[in-house]
Parts: structure tokens; sequence; C-alpha cells
């Protein structure tokens, strides 16, 4: 096992740059989730860790080594493809046993290995057969089978579970976890899934942009989103933004929203009178009262174990979270609240969260 280390690691496709310096020191054991919408550049930066990318500056570290100029296949990683890469042609048990055939082990040390994997994988009843006779979740298993049976220092994962349907995405993501429980190798895990982020990380990473947000255990990216983009990219139902302005005239602290309805702010933050600023409000912090601000309720959602709304409040559409069953109908006003603590206060212009303590 080893750690992993990027200083200031950039990718440039000719002019055109894709990843900004990027620093990140990923400890020994621990389980990093890279997350970011499409084109953010979380594969390039892993392929860049498996050496399958060449390196425009900075550093990659494997453990205590340099890695840069080290090629993939001496740099003691594994790597898990979207697209599963198994040979056609290939019985299970050789593609998972392929890479030590390689490296000239002998057959009962692969067999040993091959039928450790296969035991923790629950592949036995499928050695011997063809990727194609498997199910898109067996192949998948098989491709974490051949990645298991080389014992690398680190997993790569790029999107391993995007082609499965979505109750097989939601079983595998609870596997994949279970064994690094077990193994506790380094990984790291690339997904557009804030879901399988939150569920499966030790750290998450967001990107956008070519550049790293915000990196944090996943409930205090959610509890405290460094900026706007993270605040809207981690949590499901998304976070509500409402543009208002700071008002300080009364002794209170309050938001001013667009249609004049007040709403607390919390207390102790760096706020001037007049400022524009963006609300930030969970949909499970809003809640039903009887003199709160005053919303139109345009869709009711109910989901069984929960109901989902949406409002409109102050001329934005926002999303409303409730455990159980709301007595709520489309057509009729509401009105709602907030624990101020419970709000989030953006720059609007920087999109930085504004914060009483520095981040
Ligand atoms: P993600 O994995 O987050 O979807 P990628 O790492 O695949 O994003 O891509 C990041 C950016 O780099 C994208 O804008 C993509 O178009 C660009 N890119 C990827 N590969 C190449 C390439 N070979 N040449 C030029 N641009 C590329």
């Amino acid at each position: 096992m080893a750690s992993v280390t990027l200083a200031k690691v950039r990718k440039d496709y000719g002019n055109f740059r894709v990843l900004e310096a990027v620093d990140l020191d990923i400890a020994d054991g621990e389980f990093v989730v890279l997350v970011g919408p499409s084109g953010c550049g979380k594969s390039t930066l892993l392929r860049m860790i498996a050496g399958l990318e060449e390196v425009s500056g900075g550093e990659i570290r494997i453990g205590e080594r340099v890695v840069n100029d080290v090629a993939p296949k001496d740099r003691d990683i594994a790597m898990v493809f979207q697209s599963y890469a198994l040979y056609p042609h290939m019985k299970v048990s050789s593609n998972m046993g392929f890479s030590l055939m390689l490296r000239k082990a002998g057959k009962s040390a692969i067999e040993a290995r091959v039928n450790g994997a296969a035991e923790r994988l629950g592949l036995q009843t499928l050695l011997e057969r063809l990727p194609r006779q498997l199910s898109g979740g067996q192949r998948q298993r098989v491709a974490m089978g051949r990645a298991i049976v080389r014992d690398p220092a680190v997993f790569l994962f790029d999107e391993p579970l995007s082609n499965l349907d979505a109750k097989l995405r939601v079983h595998m993501r609870a596997e994949i976890k279970a064994l690094h429980q077990q193994l506790k190798t380094t990984s790291v895990y690339v997904t557009h899934d804030q879901i399988e982020a939150m569920t499966m990380a030790d750290r998450i990473v967001v990107m956008h942009d070519g550049a790293v947000q915000q990196v944090g255990a996943p409930l205090d990216l959610y509890d405290r989103p460094a900026n706007i983009f993270v605040a809207g990219f981690i949590g499901s139902p998304g976070m509500n933004f409402l543009p208002a302005t700071v008002s300080m005239s009364t002794g209170k602290v309050e938001a001013v929203l667009a249609d004049g309805q007040k709403l607390a702010l919390p207390a102790g933050l760096p706020l001037e009178n007049d400022a524009a600023i963006t609300v930030g409000l969970r949909p499970e912090h809003i809640r039903l009262t009887d003199n709160g601000l005053k919303a139109l309720v345009e869709v009711v959602e109910p989901l069984g174990l929960s109901t989902q709304f949406y409002v409109t409040l102050a001329g934005q559409q926002v999303c409303v979270f409730a455990m159980g069953r709301a007595d709520v109908k489309s057509g009729e006003t509401v009105r709602l609240s907030a624990d101020p603590a419970s709000l989030h206060v953006f720059d609007p212009a920087s999109g930085r969260r504004i914060s009483a303590s520095p981040n």
C-alpha cells in the first residue's frame, strides 16, 4: 500500500489547459473520490496517476517515488475501467490471472490468488466462462478481481459503475466499499455521480473546469460547501439559491429577497448593509410554518417515505423536502421558514462562501 501525492500537477493539450495546478495528498489506505461534471478533468487526472497520460507540469508520487516518467506497468497500480476491458477470448480465470502470468508467477501461486479473489467477489462458479457469457455486473466484478489479484499499492477506478443499471450500481457501490474495508488498499475513484462520491469516499475532491473546488469528508462538504458550485453539486435534491440583499437597519441581520420578503441570516457573518448575497437553502431545511415566507405551491411529489414539493418563492422555483407526508396541494399558498443556522451565504460575484471563520 502507498500514499499518492500530487504537487502542482497540470495538463495541457497544446494551448488548451485542461487541468490547473492540482495539489492533493492521498493517505495510505484512503478511499478518495474525484467527482465533477463531464469534462472537468477528473479522468485525465486519474489517467495521469496511472501513467496513461503525460504530465505537463508538477509531480506525482506513489509512496516516496516520483512516477512522472515511470511506465504504467511499473507503478504498482491496478485500474478498473468503465468498459471492463476484459480479454474476450480468455476465460474468467485467465483474465484474472493474466497479469501474474506476465510476471511469470508459478501456476499454483496464480491459481491460489485467482481463487482467493474469486471467493471474495462471488465468482467461483463463473471461472470457466468467457466474458460474453457474463452479465454487465459480473464482468465488472471480474475486472475488479483482475485488479485484486495483482495486489497493487493503489487501485484506480474510472467510472466503473456507469454501464450498470441503477439497481446494480447501488449494489456494486456497497460491494466496492465493503471490499475496501477488507483490503484497505489506497483507492482513487472517478465518478460524475455525487451520490456515489458521498456514499463511498473517505474524502471527496470536487472538480470543475479543470480546477479542484474543495477537498473534504462527505459531510464536511455538505455542511460547509466552499462555494456555490460545490453547494449545488453536493446533495440531492440540490440546494436552492436565492438572490438577496443584506439589511441591517433594524438591528437584526436579514436577507431581503427579490420580492421584499425577509429571511433572518445567521449571526456573526462579515456582511455589510445593502450588500448583494446569494442565500443557499437546502430543501430539507425548509419547514412549513404559520408565519414564515409566503410561497405558492406548484408541484407536489409524494414519494411515500418523503414528500418533495416545488414552490415559487420570490420569483424563484424552490424545492422543499419533508419526511413522511406533507399536507400541501398545488395551487395553494404556504408559509415557509428555515433556521438561520442552516442557511448558507455566498458572495454572488466570486461564488465563495461567506463564513464567520475562515474555511
Ligand atoms: P471528465 O473525465 O471530467 O469528463 P476529461 O478528463 O475526460 O473529463 O476531459 C477534460 C477535458 O480535456 C475536456 O475538456 C476534454 O475535452 C479535454 N480532453 C481530453 N482528452 C483530450 C485530448 N486528447 N485532446 C484534447 N483535449 C482533450
